[in-house]
């Protein structure tokens, strides 16, 4: 139980305890630690001494603008580090000192939480994957004949990844008219018509590994620092128009918005279930030990109504498989790599984790007559998930505005 006034049973308690980085006014920004509705300002209170011992220097670690340094310390610092958070947020004897170093929340201006090194998008949801290929090959199987034997991904846009809350400007680009000849296409150049995001959950990467050195699937909880929500933004007659043969590029380079919160890993140990069931077996390199899912609920709310429940227990591949896979060639990592699991669908309906699915490539307006983004539309997702403690512990929103294009 936490002594921070009203933390104890939130979805803020100690068995969350998300990282950030924060400022109030004029203070450079340093990283924070989520306490119910407080920031815990994580350097000032290192540097108060008394723990954690002969560990790592923490208050130089933490007083810093991103987490990049703290999660290059690698995860016997992030274990020891957590363990010292319960200790100071989880007795009384500290209150006295740390109290006065904690920063309600809607007092803090939360920054990107991490520099972002490369960023690896994914396609792990086999209903999302089949209901794609129906809408967008309906003449051709929905699945690619390699979806089953491994994770596909794409390299995505690590520069234009921003903190939740960022505006989202709707972008242009090439697109085919309404009406435009299958057989002689003519694009024109303009503000997409099909502005759409996709609810998925990214992975942070602490640890870095060597090139030439392939990360094994037992490796994951070595190498990932933690988790956050992630909106995909998409165009999607941008994409149509532009993804043969290599893959989507302006469609979805534009914004990517993570949440200012990562969420540990040690915080999802009540949330891990086996996967849905992978057929057939995955090669050697990619097998996994059971449960390598994670149970986390997602929200779309689109301007304050949830409109869909994607639930990341239904993903195929899980995220040991997606970092195996992405190193199996060689290629290394570095501290702060995120990759994303690919947009989350349920079976149902009232899952799916795109618009494009929810309204069926536009054809089935769902909501009050919806289909696409339009200008001042706020999209927010939202997670949570089983925690150590009994209830449910909060992942970090992630909200976003459309912006009239320019
Ligand atoms: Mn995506």
């Amino acid at each position: 139980m936490s002594w921070v006034p009203d933390a104890a049973g939130s979805s803020y308690d100690l068995d969350n305890l998300p990282y950030g980085v924060f400022s109030v006014g004029d203070t450079p920004p340093r990283v924070g630690v989520r306490i119910g509705d407080f920031v815990m300002d994580a350097p000032a209170v290192a540097a108060l001494g008394g723990d954690p011992g002969d560990g790592p220097d923490l208050a130089t670690a933490w007083a810093r603008p991103s987490l990049n340094f703290f999660l290059s310390l690698g995860a016997p610092t992030w274990r020891i580090a957590r363990e010292w958070l319960v200790e100071v947020l989880g007795h009384e004897v500290h209150q006295e000192r740390v109290e006065p170093l904690l920063v309600p929340v809607d007092d803090a201006t939360m920054h990107l939480p991490f520099e972002v090194a490369d960023y690896v998008d994914f396609y792990c949801s086999l209903q999302h994957a089949t209901n794609v290929g129906r809408i967008f090959r309906p003449d051709a199987p929905a699945l690619p004949p390699n979806w089953r034997h491994l994770p596909i991904g794409y390299h995505g846009r690590a520069g234009t990844v921003v903190v939740s809350g960022t505006t989202v400007t709707r972008p242009s680009g090439q697109r085919l008219p309404p009406g435009s000849s299958r057989g002689a296409p003519t694009p024109e150049f303009g503000p997409t018509r099909r502005l759409d995001i996709e609810a998925e959950l990214g992975f942070v990467v602490g640890t870095p590994s060597p090139r030439g050195e392939p990360v094994p699937t037992s490796a994951f909880a070595e190498h990932v620092f933690g988790v956050t929500p992630l909106n995909d933004w998409s165009a999607r007659d941008l994409q149509a128009w532009e993804y043969v043969p290599l893959g989507p590029f302006l469609a979805k380079s534009f914004a990517t918005t993570v949440s200012a919160w990562v969420t540990p890993l040690a915080a999802l140990s009540h949330a891990r279930v086996p996967l849905p069931g992978q057929s057939p077996p995955p090669l050697p390199h990619l097998a996994v030990e059971e449960p390598a899912g994670f149970d986390i609920a997602l929200e779309i709310v689109l301007n304050g109504e949830v409109v869909s429940r994607p639930p990341y227990a239904s993903m195929y591949w899980s995220p040991a498989q997606m970092l195996a896979h992405l190193t199996s060639n060689g290629a290394s990592l570095r501290t702060g790599d995120l990759y994303a699991s690919g947009t989350i669908s349920g079976d149902e309906r009232d899952q799916r984790g795109s618009l494009l699915e929810l309204s069926w490539g536009g054809r089935e307006p769902f909501g009050s007559g919806r289909s696409f983004l339009e200008d001042g539309d706020t999209v927010t997702l939202r997670a949570t998930a089983p925690g150590a403690l009994g209830g449910r512990i909060a992942l970090g929103e992630v909200t976003g505005t459309v912006l009239p294009s320019v």
